[in-house]
């Protein structure tokens, strides 16, 4: 099962995305992830990535391309994947499916998890995430049992450096100007499927299931 999740900041793809990995056992790859995971390392790729994240810009399409490459070229990925945060353009889609092609896949299916800008501001802003085992949860609408505390590993949670009011508005211009097309580049490929993520978190869950066997395209 090849998926790709798709939607704006503070859709829910992370949080989906790991309870698709539950269930299916298949892989999770999330560009944004693994940004933030080369900047706490504080790589060459991390430094250069922050740089764009901070400011609520989209990472350069080479070097984001480059790390999803990597990420596909893993022997567990053939079996399958989650794709959430990639591709946000139209050059990066191109290039998964040039990849993809070389492997010998096809996209089971594209969903993408509709939620209105008005929303999204409250969501991201109050999202907070484990500082050890990366759960996310949110202040008001999945908050955690213990304030502060992940409920799964007992670690720290904080707030990403980008959640902040200020660099928000930026990413959701930058979504609706570069990945919003998107839609369109799927719908053709005839693999897109919509769903509504205003509902509860387990509703949603449903919905992207349904989604991805193309039930409620
Ligand atoms: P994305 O990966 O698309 O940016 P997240 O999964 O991180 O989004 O979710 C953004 C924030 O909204 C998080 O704080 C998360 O706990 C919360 N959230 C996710 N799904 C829902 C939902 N269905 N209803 C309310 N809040 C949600
Ligand atoms: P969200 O789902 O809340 O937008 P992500 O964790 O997916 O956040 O991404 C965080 C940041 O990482 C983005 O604002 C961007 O700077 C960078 N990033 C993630 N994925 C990509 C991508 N496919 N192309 C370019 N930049 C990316
Ligand atoms: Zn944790």
């Amino acid at each position: 099962m090849y998926i790709l999740l798709m939607g704006p900041p503070g859709a829910g793809k992370g949080t989906q995305a790991a309870l698709l990995v539950e269930k299916f056992s298949i892989p999770h790859i999330s560009t944004g992830d693994m940004f933030r995971a080369a900047v706490k390392e504080g790589t060459e790729l991390g430094r250069e990535a922050k740089k764009y994240m901070d400011a609520g810009e989209l990472v350069p399409d080479e070097v984001t391309i480059g790390i999803v490459k990597e990420g596909l070229s893993k022997p567990n990925c053939k079996e399958g994947f989650i794709l959430d945060g990639f591709p946000r353009t139209l050059e990066q889609a191109e290039a998964l499916d040039k990849t993809l092609d070389d492997m010998g896949i096809k996209l089971t299916r594209v969903v993408n998890i509709f939620v209105p800008a008005e929303e999204l501001v409250s969501r991201i802003t109050g999202r907070r995430i484990c500082k050890s085992c990366g759960a996310t949860y949110h202040i008001a609408y999945n908050p955690s049992a213990q304030p502060g505390k992940c409920d799964k590993c007992n670690g720290e949670l904080y707030q990403r450096n980008d959640d902040q009011e200020d660099t928000v508005k930026n990413r959701l211009d930058v979504y609706r100007a570069q990945t919003e097309p998107l839609i369109q580049y799927y719908k053709q490929q005839n693999v897109y499927s919509e769903i509504d993520g205003r509902q509860d978190i387990d509703k949603v869950f449903a919905d992207v299931v349904t989604g991805i066997r193309g039930e409620n395209s």
